[in-house]
């Protein structure tokens, strides 16, 4: 993708106030069988949530995909709450924002623009937890854990904070990917 088109993609992220992205080679994701064992060992919701583990495909299969494509806007979203209930309201805000920014993406005409949520999809409450009855399939996607990405690694990489938190009141680092062809 040369400059120009860049540029263009990146006003239409600007004017769905998402500022903080830089642009990925998505074949220099890190992916990893052991982020499907936490969310398979570890997560409370293991089996809650239709763009979730099990129901994604294999880590290798997400490695091949994201081999598919030769760039992508990697985001970073920081927030910190005082009231770590509030965290939920903005997952569901963020998420809507980037779902508005593939959807005017692809019909620029990059057909293969697909995206990862910095947050669980929250669309439905409770989720389906199953693709095939899943209530908004055309807006449902996954995050980039669910896809077995060691988003640790690939933000490091990147030159963004990541750290573990130990409490919901820390400043928490979050990421998306729209991947862009
Ligand atoms: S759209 Fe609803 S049913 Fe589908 S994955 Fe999201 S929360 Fe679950």
């Amino acid at each position: 993708m040369n400059r120009t088109a860049q540029q263009r993609i990146e006003k239409m992220a600007q004017a769905h106030n998402l500022k903080d992205f830089k642009w990925i080679r998505p074949q220099s994701i890190i992916t990893g069988e052991w982020v499907r064992m936490k969310c398979t060992y570890g997560c409370p919701r293991y089996g809650e949530k239709g763009c979730c583990p099990p129901e994604v495909p294999s880590v290798a299969e997400c490695a091949d995909f994201f081999r598919e494509y030769q760039s992508g806007i990697f985001f970073h979203l920081a927030k910190r709450f005082k009231d770590p209930e509030m965290r939920f309201r903005w997952y569901r805000e963020v998420n809507k924002r980037v779902l508005d920014l593939e959807k005017e993406v692809f019909l620029s005409g990059y057909h293969k623009a697909f995206l990862f949520l910095p947050a669980p999809c929250m669309l439905c409450d409770p989720c389906q937890a199953s693709k095939r009855e899943c209530r908004h399939p055309y807006l449902s996607r996954p995050t980039l854990e669910a896809f077995g990405v060691d988003v640790y690694a690939t933000a490091r990489k990147m030159g963004y904070p990541i750290q573990v938190l130990k409490d919901y009141r820390e400043e928490m680092n979050r990421f998306g990917l729209l991947l862009v062809e």
